[in-house]
């Protein structure tokens, strides 16, 4: 018998944490064999150093035996090597969820990493011209193409955009914007912020509920150098409002010298109205809206990769362009792909619905979603998971049609809410759910088909 087996078969260890087997004394075991084969040796024994410590301060109960201590460092090898970035599966019923990743990519995206991934490209290479090319010449024809721009410019994401549009045109000067612009976006984005970081002066014009365009006009000095228009997207103003859009700000703009910003944020390309999604302008309407720049997410309503979209008057843009800021924000060959393959699926707008998941999934008809959510229910209840299914409210999220309540259907799990939160967040394949009333809610409205089937798999699996 060796020595880890002796110490792990003494009684005296089952009820007392102390002599503890040794790290070492497990990895000689002979127990750990499957282990070591499976992973390195450095990995192995920190898994086994963090078995033994789990015992020693109590999160674990000490293991009967050695195949006991097997399994509790196996566990422990499973979180090391769990790859921290996981995919998981969104019944929140919030399409668009920051906290989840935001757009899940078109399968034509995806298969343009690839593409682009496993070897080299013409990133920064003209084929035709047979000499260095420009990484930002790849997606510019199709945005002019699908949205009727002059001229356009792809960073990192749209704070990203606004921080480069403020840096050029503003550096040093000041910043028109509304009081009830000054918004914050999620986290750690607040409008205002992004604006001093561009280094500008904020000057704040109006009052929260209303401004008008003699507030900009008084504004505007020889120290003036944008106006900035942020598109209010998370939230909703009602009751004694108004404001000036950017039409009459861009007509201002133009009269005085000074350059239009619109920060439209979410992004759409195609107009929602015919599935109730109402009043959310697309990157056409605010660009003929007059204004100089344009800026939108790539990741929200355009349900594409993480990217801030500048599009607008090509004298701008080149402006934008030249600012040594843009090579610091520069997207990848990664988004460039995506986004290049997504926004080729606008040319067909009808089929765009389909093929883009967060159009299909923001359009999928409340019928639809009831019978999947039945055939999800059937199939949990056919495996011992006692399930109903319920009408549910699903919404837009990422900052776009805040007020829209979207139709949709959910799988109520029966049982205490929080503990079954809990097991579906800790399986393997995660399922986030919402949680209604007590109740645990799957709401189908943010699963694509395909992942109705996993979904049920992880569901069993975890309850179980
Ligand atoms: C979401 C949003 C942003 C930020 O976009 P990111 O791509 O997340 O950086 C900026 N402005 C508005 C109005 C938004 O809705």
């Amino acid at each position: 018998m060796t020595k880890a087996a002796r110490e792990a078969e003494d009684p005296r260890l089952r009820d007392a944490r102390r002599d503890l087997p040794s790290v070492s004394s497990l990895l000689d075991s002979g127990e750990l064999a499957a282990l070591l084969a499976r992973c390195p040796g450095r990995t192995v024994t920190s898994a086994a150093r963090a078995a033994v410590e789990s015992v020693r301060n109590g999160s674990q109960q000490a293991p009967a035996g050695l195949d006991g201590w097997r399994d509790l460092v196996d566990a422990e090898l499973e979180s090391i090597t769990r790859a921290s970035l996981r995919p998981v599966l969104n019944a929140t019923g919030v399409v668009l969820h920051t906290n989840l990743g935001r757009a899940p990519l078109p399968a034509s995206a995806i298969r343009a990493i690839q593409d682009v991934a496993r070897g080299f490209s013409n990133l920064e290479y003209d084929l035709e011209a047979g000499e260095r090319g420009s990484r930002y010449s790849h997606c510019v024809s199709l945005l002019r193409e699908i949205t009727g721009c002059e001229d356009a410019l792809v960073v990192n994401n749209c704070a990203a955009a606004l921080i480069l549009a403020v840096d050029t045109f503003a550096r040093d000067r000041e910043v028109i914007i509304s009081r009830g612009e000054l918004v914050e976006i999620g986290g750690s984005f607040r409008i205002p912020d992004i604006m001093r970081r561009g280094g500008a002066r904020l000057v704040e014009v109006g009052t929260t509920n209303r401004t008008h365009l003699g507030d900009y006009q008084d504004a505007i000095s020889d120290q003036t150098g944008a106006i900035i228009k942020v598109h209010r997207s998370n939230f909703s103003i009602s009751g004694f409002t108004s404001d000036v859009g950017v039409d009459q700000l861009a007509a201002l703009g133009k009269e005085r010298g000074v350059p239009v910003v619109h920060d439209l944020g979410s992004g759409l390309l195609i107009p929602l109205d015919e599935f109730g999604l109402r009043g959310e302008p697309t990157a056409s309407d605010a660009l003929a809206s007059g204004s100089d720049v344009v800026t939108l997410s790539g990741d929200k309503l355009l349900g594409g990769p993480q990217a801030g979209i500048m599009l607008g008057k090509a004298t701008v843009i080149e402006k934008l362009r030249a600012n040594p800021l843009a090579r610091a924000l520069r997207v990848d060959k990664l988004t460039i792909a995506a986004l290049g393959a997504t926004l080729a699926l606008y040319r067909d707008p009808a089929a765009a619905l389909q093929s883009i998941p967060v159009l299909a999934m923001l359009t999928a008809t409340p019928p639809s979603l009831e019978s999947r959510a039945r055939a999800i229910a059937a199939a949990l209840l056919a495996r011992g998971v006692d399930c109903s299914v319920v009408p549910s409210e699903s919404s837009v999220g990422g900052g776009a049609f805040p007020a829209a309540v979207l139709q949709s259907f959910a799988v109520a799990l029966r049982g205490d809410a929080g503990i079954l939160e809990l097991a579906l967040r800790e399986a393997a394949m995660p399922v986030i759910g919402r949680t209604k009333d007590g109740q645990l809610l799957l709401d189908v409205r943010s699963l694509q088909p395909h992942e109705d089937e996993p979904l049920t798999t992880s569901v069993t699996g975890a309850l179980s």
